[in-house]
């Protein structure tokens, strides 16, 4: 094992063999693979999720399904344990967002407001970014009683047993509203238009089970707070008479969907229709040659952590195996 001092840092004018793009689970997996592998990976971490790199994963507190932490480890601390791992590695780390990239011009060249590096390859893994309604105090009880992930957090006790509203009438949030009556009381599922956007399969689902309220032409407005300052309710509108009322629940589960955080690839490589980065499927391959995606970036269905770090591993060992097929 060799440490980060050890390791030769990137050369100013050299190619790099590779740069990844993000330090959530996806990135930061990718750098650890990468640097075991002796690529001296150049990792631009960003700090567009809180003003921090890390990831999706610095605005949550327990993580209670990454395996290996019996007890729940909390976001920053998992993010932390990664990123430690990467640089002990040699990882070469920078806390800058990537402003431009170029894979139209080999070698490809990605630039921050700090610096410029050429490089052979690239694992792209921004990730996405959950769309939130804007509530105004949305801030206030995000994570503390708002959440834009059932799975992750629907059996915390926060939530659980509790009565729960979903916001939505896609797919996302009739899954979430779903997986959700496994764990709370009932599930209050609001939907801004007169009928669903899901599936007919999902919407049969929803329409009946007998643990889901579906309240139609209706939109949250803000929350509602105790004296302890704990959310016990939602200020719901009606969209055609304008009334107000207040739904009491413990929770709000956003199922409004996510945006790929593709932008800088937007023309040079094949995105889907919503923006996802197109791979093959079962591979971390996009449509140009030495470009590879991994995690939520490329990723509309499951979003998990483990999921993320499994597709910044897979990213890795296939730039492994490019490389070499290149030299
Ligand atoms: P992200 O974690 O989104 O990281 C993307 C990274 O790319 C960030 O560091 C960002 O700064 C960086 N980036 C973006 N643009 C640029 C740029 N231009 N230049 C440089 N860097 C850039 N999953 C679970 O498995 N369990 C949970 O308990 C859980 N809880 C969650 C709680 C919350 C509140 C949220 C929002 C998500 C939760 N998730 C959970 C989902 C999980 O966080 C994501 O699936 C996972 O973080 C995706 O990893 P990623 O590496 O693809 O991307």
């Amino acid at each position: 094992a060799s440490s980060a001092e050890e390791q030769p840092t990137s050369s100013a004018q050299g190619v790099e063999n590779l740069v990844i793009i993000g330090s959530g689970p996806a990135g930061y997996t990718a750098a650890i693979y990468a640097a075991r592998a002796n690529l001296k990976p150049v990792v631009f971490e960003g700090f567009q999720v809180g003003g921090v790199p890390g990831g999706q994963l610095m605005t949550t507190t327990e993580v209670e399904n990454f395996p290996g932490f019996p007890d729940g480890i909390t976001g920053p601390d998992l993010m932390d344990r990664m990123r430690r791992q990467a640089e002990r590695w040699g990882a070469e780390l920078h806390q800058e967002d990537v402003e431009f990239i170029d894979v139209k011009n080999r070698p490809f060249t990605v630039q921050s407001s700090e610096r410029k590096v050429n490089c052979h390859s690239i694992i792209y893994a921004t990730g996405a970014t959950a769309k939130r309604l804007g509530l105004p105090r949305e801030d206030e009880f995000w994570s503390r009683g708002i959440s834009a992930c059932a799975i992750c957090d629907g059996a915390s006790p926060l939530f659980k047993s509790q009565v729960l509203a979903v916001v939505g009438g896609g797919d996302t949030a009739t899954e979430e509203a779903v997986y959700l009556t496994k764990y709370a009381r009932h599930v209050h599922l609001l939907v801004r238009r007169d009928q669903l956007r899901a599936s007919k399969a999902m919407q049969d689902r929803v329409l009946n089970n007998p643990n889901i309220t579906v309240h139609f032409n209706t939109e949250a407005v803000d929350v509602v707070s105790n004296t302890k300052g704990q959310m016990s309710g939602i200020l719901v509108r009606k969209i055609d008479t304008n009334e107000e009322s207040v739904l009491e629940v413990k929770g709000l589960f956003y199922g409004i969907g996510h945006s790929p955080n593709s932008q800088l690839l937007e023309g040079q490589v094949d995105l889907d229709s919503t923006g996802y980065v197109l791979v093959e499927e079962g591979s971390a391959k996009t449509s140009v040659d030495g470009l590879f995606a991994a995690g939520d970036v490329q990723d509309h269905e499951w979003r998990q952590a483990v999921t993320a770090a499994g597709s910044g591993c897979i990213a890795a060992l296939s730039v492994e195996r490019y490389l070499t097929s290149e030299n």
